[in-house]
């Protein structure tokens, strides 16, 4: 993952904190970024909702697809400073 500001690289295992409601800190720049809602979190919902029910019965393989779901999303995430994100809604 990468701050759209200042190019600071941030890590992968962050993902796990970005919520609607809990943005992420730049560590460098400062600044609030959440995610892009676009196809991208639309694709990844999918994933892990279909994970949840083909996995639901062995922990085990339902524990490495979500960690997989998350290195995709960390990896394909765009995140947006929280001010701009209404902004760039149709951009997507
Ligand atoms: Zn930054």
């Amino acid at each position: 993952m990468q701050c759209p500001k200042c190019d600071n690289q941030i890590s992968p295992f962050k993902v796990w904190l970005i919520s609607r409601w809990t943005p992420l800190k730049c560590d460098k720049c400062g600044t609030l970024l959440n995610r892009q809602i676009d196809r991208q979190f639309f694709i990844i919902s999918v994933l892990f909702f279909a994970g949840l029910f083909i996995f639901a019965h062995t922990f085990s393989s339902l524990l490495v697809w979500l960690l997989l779901v998350m290195l995709i999303d960390a990896y394909t995430i765009r995140l947006v400073p929280v001010d701009r994100q209404d902004n760039t809604r149709n951009s997507a």
